[in-house]
């Protein structure tokens, strides 16, 4: 690493990336490209010799951008939003320049130290409770996803019951989970082994707005255990994928308790609002849950990778995913002195990731980020007000966070044209290029999804993406209609 020549490389890195956040508009936000396009238009092998920084970015911008989906462009309202920040680009820089590797705690001890103290920062802006900071039997770790954070806590609560039932168990083991908790939990039970016929889907319907019924909940584990089953494991979630419904978590946490399940709460998305005091109330009842997790590279500014992940009692982790093998072994793990992360997670090797949620604290400021949430929660209400002025049109579940989940239904369609309309209204809004929504499907009925959420969006480019959509609306009902 010749430092003069990184110096003139990154320079030239950082404007290329400033130039395309200045012109991120101009290009189509959904992908309009073709399986395959990229074999096309770039060599079969590498090349021999070197070849230029300006030829490489002269690549990026004809062969690679027209392959991008631009998540970061003011008209991405698709799934969730994946927020990108200057704090969090220096917190990647910053890490990649110093490109450790700090799996235990001398292999870098800032790494370490620095993640436990940002954790404990950001557990106590959510007011959880002091079980789950690094002083008592409990501490925080950045995981690289949300669903690496469900599997780890899946792994260590099925070893703890396995500890205290046997290893025979495994067969008789129940997970249960709604129909709207996210397919990360149903992978992390393929991976654990847990047998599929006691993966427990518990129905949600629009008469709760999709939350989990703690009575249906009670029923299902009782009935198990009356079967001589070993229920132990339960993921509610705030803020749920498709709807962004909220689990009743303290009355679940009660049942959960009552029946000693070990109690995940997945807020990957919906948790960031919960830095703001209004929206703190949703995460009631997170004192009864063993473990909690959060997405900062979601909404939090945070560029991805950086899932946040809380437990109450560390050695479960531990004890289900720590080895120690001579080559790694050093004073200060041996005296019990350090947290090594390692055992926390299912890789080795793990990045300085708290560099950057350290980076977007510190530089944008509590009272900040909680206006940054607000305004995009203002937003989706903006949002929703107009979707609710146009007789053409229905809000499907009440908006909570900055989520709005709406659809096509004129007066005298059935459901089934309805669906029919929305597939094509989705199709034809993402091919315009001007902005990108995405879908779901709620009690049959197909359900278009605008998710607001980048950093550069502000009002016009929502009412601008609402005329988009009312546009292609007319068009299509205009086919009908013909
Ligand atoms: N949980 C919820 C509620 C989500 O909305 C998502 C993704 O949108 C996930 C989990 C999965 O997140 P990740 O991609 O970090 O695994």
């Amino acid at each position: 690493m010749d430092a003069e020549q990184l110096r003139e490389n990154a320079h030239k890195m950082v404007d290329f990336i400033a130039d395309y956040y200045q012109s991120i508009e101009s290009f189509p936000v959904l992908s309009q490209v073709q399986p395959g396009y990229l074999r096309e238009l770039v060599p079969d092998s590498a090349p021999h010799l070197p070849e230029s920084l300006e030829q490489v970015l002269q690549d990026v911008k004809e062969k690679i951008l027209p392959g991008v989906t631009h998540w970061q462009s003011p008209n991405y309202f698709a799934y969730y939003p994946s927020n990108s920040s200057i704090a969090g680009f220096m917190g990647e820089m910053l890490s990649a320049g110093l490109n450790i590797v700090g799996f235990s705690w001398n292999t870098s001890p800032a790494a370490t130290e620095l993640e436990m103290i940002v954790m404990d920062w950001l557990g106590r802006l959510l007011n959880l409770p002091d079980d789950f900071l690094s002083k008592g039997q409990g501490g925080g770790v950045i995981q690289g996803t949300a669903s690496e954070a469900i599997l780890v806590v899946l792994l260590a609560a099925r070893d703890k019951v396995q500890t205290k039932m046997g290893k025979r168990t495994l067969e008789k083991l129940v997970v249960y989970t709604s129909d709207q908790t996210h397919s990360a939990l149903k992978k992390a039970c393929q991976i654990a082994g847990i047998f599929p016929e006691n993966f427990r889907v518990i129905e949600t319907d629009a008469s709760t707005n999709y939350a989990l019924s703690p009575g249906m909940l009670e029923e299902a584990v009782s009935h198990d255990v009356s079967s001589g089953l070993v229920p132990f494991f339960f993921c509610a979630t705030l803020g749920t994928t498709s709807s962004t419904a909220v689990d009743p978590l303290a009355t679940l946490g009660e049942i959960a308790k009552k029946y000693e399940l070990w109690f995940h709460i997945d807020a990957a998305y919906a948790g960031c609002a919960c830095i703001c005091p209004e929206y703190r109330p949703y995460l009631d009842g997170v004192e009864e849950a063993d473990s909690f997790n959060m997405n900062a590279h979601k909404w939090f500014l945070t560029n991805f990778d950086c899932s946040a992940l809380w437990v109450k009692d560390r050695n479960a982790l531990i004890q289900s995913l720590s080895t120690n093998p001579e080559y790694l072994e050093n004073k200060a793990s041996q005296a019990n002195l350090v947290v090594d992360y390692k055992d926390w997670q299912i890789p080795l090797g793990r990045r300085f990731r708290s560099l950057k949620l350290w980076m977007v604290l510190r530089l944008y400021g509590v009272a900040n980020l909680q206006q940054y949430f607000r305004n995009h929660i203002d937003l989706a209400k903006h949002f929703d007000g107009l979707v609710r002025g146009d007789s053409n049109f229905e809000v499907v579940t009440p908006r909570i966070f900055s989520l709005v989940c709406f659809r096509l239904a004129p007066q005298n369609s059935d459901e089934d044209l309805r669906n029919q309309l929305n597939r094509g209204l989705l199709d034809a809004v993402n091919s315009t290029g001007k902005i990108f929504i995405s879908h779901t499907v709620l009690s049959g009925k197909y359900v278009l999804r605008f998710a607001v959420g980048a950093p550069l969006t502000e009002e016009r480019h929502v009412s601008e993406a609402w005329e988009v959509i009312q546009l292609e609306a007319s068009v299509i009902l205009g086919k009908v209609s013909n």
